[in-house]
């Protein structure tokens, strides 16, 4: 096993062989297999993953620089590391020692999990409409689901579906379902206005065949399941909003010391050196929380408020951060000539992923109202 790479070598590769990718990326929807292979000779997908199934094992703390730094590039490169340094851990603490061998997969990159939850005719949580009945020896699984991510290249889907009657409050289970299984359907045809290449799907099933053996953790534990990862999920995912706010900031600058108007550099000028302050102070405050939070949960300490409150504030932060950025690139930001067009479009995914601002609030608030 190679050992754990550089923070260099790695932004090095976002930033300049993903980013070259780029225009291949937006026009096909696609990672191309060079970029794929090369992340895994970089060790891109075993960050966080066990020793014992070939991963470095990074503590939350140490991992987020890596995460930062990949989300300076396209969005799909974030993508990639984000998803399997955490659909690892319910396998490890919900699966069986057959399942378990999966992660091994995750780490070289030859197997990748998609993670199943979100549908569009029901929800994100008690209220999801795709049910599984038991039969003698099997389960029958039947519903859709939405806006999976990597459901172009996964090997599994890791499927939360509900598993009494039809009423809104429904007991959940989740599946961890090979995706050669008869009677699933995978529909990669869901365009996004942006994190291109990163291959989201319907996937439909009407009594679908699946052995009990399939199903990961017991009959009923599927929201523990798909919450076990979440706050862990939402404080890196708040780390990838930093990177890429910061990639928005390093262009504006950049930017700000060519342009010219009236005889002078832009950067010049008070009011663009009040959106380039304004830009700073937000990316290193959002970075100051995310790594507060990412200090707690390696400590052990409850994490469930400081994650949803990095996720809300920095969801914010990645906002007010590319719409000054954009402005300060004038017109030209809005052409496709200029990085900073993809990079809007990009952090705009953010709004959604792990949650959107209003779930944070209820979250936060919650734990507010609870602890006083
Ligand atoms: C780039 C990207 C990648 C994604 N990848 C995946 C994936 O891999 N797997 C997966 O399962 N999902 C994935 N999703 C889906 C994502 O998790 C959901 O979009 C998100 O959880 C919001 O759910 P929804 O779209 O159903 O919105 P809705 O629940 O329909 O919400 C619509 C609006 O109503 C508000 N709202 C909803 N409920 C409440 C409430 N109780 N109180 C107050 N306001 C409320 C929401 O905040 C939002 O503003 C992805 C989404 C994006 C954009």
């Amino acid at each position: 096993m190679s050992n754990v790479p550089g923070l260099d070598e790695f932004r090095s590769f976002f930033l300049d062989e993903v980013e070259e990718a780029a225009e291949e990326i937006e026009s096909t929807d696609a990672i191309p297999e060079r970029v794929l292979k090369r992340a895994a000779e970089l060790g891109a997908y075993r960050l966080t993953l066990p020793e014992e199934h070939g991963g470095f094992d990074l503590k939350l703390s140490d991992y987020l620089p890596y995460l930062e730094a990949s989300a300076e590039g396209p969005g799909a490169g974030r993508m990639l590391v984000h998803l399997t340094n955490g659909v690892w851990r319910p396998i490890a603490e919900f699966g069986t020692d057959e399942q378990r061998k999966l992660i091994a997969g995750l780490a070289s990159g030859d197997e990748v999990v998609a993670f199943c939850l979100t549908e569009q005719a029901g929800g994100t949580g008690r209220d999801l409409r795709s049910r599984a009945v038991k039969t003698q020896d099997d389960w029958l699984l039947s519903g859709e689901k939405h806006l999976i991510t990597f459901a172009d290249r996964a090997t599994h889907f890791l499927l939360v579906v509900g598993t009494d009657s039809e009423h809104e409050e429904a007991s959940l289970t989740a599946f961890l379902v090979p995706r050669e299984t008869d009677g699933f359907e995978i529909d990669v045809s869901q365009p996004t206005m942006g994190i291109h290449g990163t291959g989201h799907a319907f996937l439909r099933y009407e009594n679908m065949r699946v052995p009990d053996r399939f199903r990961l953790g017991v009959v009923g534990q599927g929201l523990e399941v798909a919450l076990s990862f979440l706050d862990y999920s939402r404080i890196s995912l708040s780390t990838c909003m930093v990177g890429l706010a910061k990639r928005a900031m390093d262009e504006a600058v950049a930017f700000s010391k060519r342009r010219e108007t009236f005889g002078k550099l832009i950067s010049s000028r008070q009011a663009i050196q009040g959106h380039i302050a304004d830009m700073h102070t937000d990316v290193t405050a959002g970075r100051a929380l995310v790594r507060a939070a990412a200090t707690d949960y390696d400590e052990g300490l409850p994490v469930r408020i400081i994650a949803a409150t990095a996720k809300l504030f920095c969801l914010n932060m990645v906002g007010r951060v590319t719409d000054l950025a954009l402005k300060v690139h004038g017109g030209y930001g809005f052409t496709k000539a200029a990085p900073i067009e993809r990079i809007y479009r990009d952090a705009r995914g953010f709004w959604f992923e792990e949650g959107t601002q209003e779930i944070q609030r209820l979250v936060i608030a919650r734990g507010v109202l609870d602890s006083a």
